[in-house]
This record gives structure tokens, sequence and C-alpha cells, in this order.
């Protein structure tokens, strides 16, 4: 039988880590913000975790789109804090995914100093068409890496391994694993894994949204008694409001995250590998940065 590696877990009742606090105590934004944002591959103060590579030669066709466009389009989530966040107001991007992306960007010679990224906000949903279409060059955005995904498209990764729990309001003691469901109502997003396996395995009614940032105004709306998605995720929203919302119960999947790339762009996909496997010191960085101060525990796991 299928058993959970707990690679990733989040600490329960860790709430907010001093990194957190101290962030949410500096930021004067009243957003949901991510704990030391990252720009330019600064991470944690003034250090520079990377380099913008030059003279980047590579037989890959997303490559050479992207070298002869002059930037690159890249594919993320823009509300879901602590992984791929955009701040309403300055339009800056933050979260382990987003720096993620930045570091292969960089790894291929495109940053945003040199204006040269461009960043397209994509849910769930459109993902695996987005990447088919060419309308991104790669996706970095809390995206399993499954077979039937796999049939469309290709993974580099993974680069982080979580796993499908749930979130519900504070008070609420009624819920403490997806068993607990079956007279409830919860929210998932269209085209996630945690939607498939909440329906195709658990009893109970599941509503579902574009985004998870929907799911969370409606439970706090009463209108949804839980929100399923990967542990990590969840996790961002608490740490943000951990008041009123908590995490409950043990995760029950295991979801391994890669980036999404063209069906058959093998240089780019062994490229983006080496990347992972040499940059343990970048992945631990932005790992302490951005989803150690809300909980969460994991390993940089081996690429496939
Ligand atoms: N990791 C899951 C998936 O790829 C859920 C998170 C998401 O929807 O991005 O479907």
């Amino acid at each position: 039988m299928f058993s959970i590696k707990r690679t990733s877990r989040v600490v329960a009742g860790a709430g907010l880590g001093l990194a957190a606090l101290l962030a949410l105590t500096a930021c004067n934004s009243g957003s949901p913000t991510d704990p030391g944002a990252t720009e330019g591959g600064e991470a944690g103060g003034s250090e520079a975790l990377w380099e913008v590579a030059e003279g980047v030669e590579l037989d890959s066709p997303t490559f050479e789109r992207a070298t002869e466009a002059g930037k690159i389009v890249i594919g993320v989530k823009a509300d879901q804090p602590g992984l791929g966040y955009e701040d309403a107001v300055s339009g800056e991007r933050t979260g382990f995914d987003v720096d993620i992306a930045r570091w292969i960007a960089a790894s291929l010679g495109f940053s945003e100093d040199d204006d040269t990224i461009e960043w397209k906000t994509v849910p769930s949903a459109n993902r695996e068409q987005e990447i088919i279409n060419g309308g991104v060059d790669f996706y970095v955005g809390t995206y399993s890496m499954t077979d039937a995904r796999d049939e469309q498209i290709d993974f580099a990764g993974p680069y982080f391994i979580t796993g499908q729990g749930l979130l519900v309001r504070a008070d609420d003691d009624t819920i403490n694993g997806p068993d607990d469901l079956a007279d409830k109502v919860t929210c998932s997003v269209t085209g996630s894994t945690p939607l498939q396996r909440i329906r195709d395995e658990y009893n109970g009614e599941v509503t579902e949204r574009q985004t998870y940032s929907e799911c969370v105004e409606q439970l706090l709306a009463g209108q949804v008694d839980a929100i399923t998605t990967d542990e990590a995720i969840l996790a961002g929203y608490v740490a943000q409001d951990p008041d009123n919302l908590k995490l409950t119960g043990e995760i029950f999947s295991e979801e391994r995250y890669g980036v999404g790339i063209a069906d058959g762009d093998s240089a780019l996909q062994e490229h983006i590998n080496t990347l992972f496997t040499d940059g343990g010191d970048v992945w631990t960085a932005l790992f302490e940065q951005h989803l150690a101060p809300a909980g969460v525990e994991a390993e940089q796991p081996a690429v496939d």
C-alpha cells in the first residue's frame, strides 16, 4: 500500500516562528507578508544567493524561444503566502516558488534587474494548457508531479515534498481528519490533485473555486467548513491569520512539487535538475526564509 513519507511536515502548534513575528512586526503594508522577501537573488540580507548567468548555451526550444523574445515568461501563483504571492499594492512577488523561479531564470541569464522576466499568474486548472500553448516558458507553483500531467507536459524536480491537509476555523473542534468531512462542506481548487482525492476517496459535499484564497474567504465567512490542499499552502494562510485559522489532522497524501516545462524539452529538464542537485545551499536558504517561519519542516528531495 501507498505510505506517506513525511518529507515535509508542518509542526503542529508551531504558530508563528520568531522570524515571521519579526517580519509581521516590521510589515507596514498590512498585507500577508512573506518573511524576508527577496529581490534579485538577495535573501536574508545583502548576500546574493545566485548570479545571473552570462553566455548560456542550451539546446532547448524553450530557452531558444525566450532568448529570441528577450524575456522569459514564468507561470506562478499569486495568492499563496510563503510560496507564490503578489503584493496587491507594490506588485512585488515573493515566496519559495517565486524565488525558485528567479533562481532558474538567473541560471538561464534572465533577471528582473534586466527586465527580462515576465510573470504570469496562472491558476491550477490552466497550468498544463499554458505550458502546452507556450503561454509560459516554465511554471513554478505548488505543482504536483503526477502521471496524468506527465502525459501532457514534463517536470523537472521534485524540488519540494508536502502532503494534503485540512484547514478549518480556529474554533472548530469537530474536524480532525478527512473522515470527519462527511456532513461538512469542503472547499478546494479546480484542477488540483487534492480536489480530486477528496472527491474520489472521502464523503461529504465539496465545492470548488479557482484559487485557494477564495476558499479562505468562504471559510472565514462560514460558507464552507474546511479547505483541503497541500499542507505547505495551508500553513501560509494560518501564518497570515492564526487567530482565525488552524491546521487539523495529519497529512493524507504525498505531493511532489515539480517545475512544469514543455513536453520533450529534456535539455531544460536536465539543466533545472542539475541546478537543484548542485544548489543545496540555495534551496536551504530559500526554505528557511519562506517556509520554515510558518512551521513547515522539510528537507530537499533528490530529483528524479
Ligand atoms: N499540489 C497540488 C496540485 O498540484 C495542489 C496545489 C495546487 O493546486 O497548486 O494540484
